[in-house]
């Protein structure tokens, strides 16, 4: 089995844990309802996207593009 030959340094670790930082994920408001919605994506609370609704939102349109 393979073994490391040194063990690492607290200072090594930490160099290697430098990249892992998680960065903020985009966001911008909707310009029609006003939720937070991806940049470049349809608004998942009211499906608007650029000014017009392209994805029928709300329990009763869902129900009827599954049936
Ligand atoms: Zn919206």
């Amino acid at each position: 089995m393979a073994v490391p030959k040194k063990k690492t340094s607290p200072s090594r670790r930490g160099m290697r844990r430098s990249h892992e930082a998680l960065s903020q994920e985009a966001h911008a408001e909707c310009p029609n309802c006003g939720e937070l919605k991806r940049p470049h994506h349809v608004c998942a609370h009211c499906g608007h996207y650029d000014g017009r609704e392209v994805v029928g939102a709300g329990k009763a349109l869902k129900a009827a593009v599954r049936v």
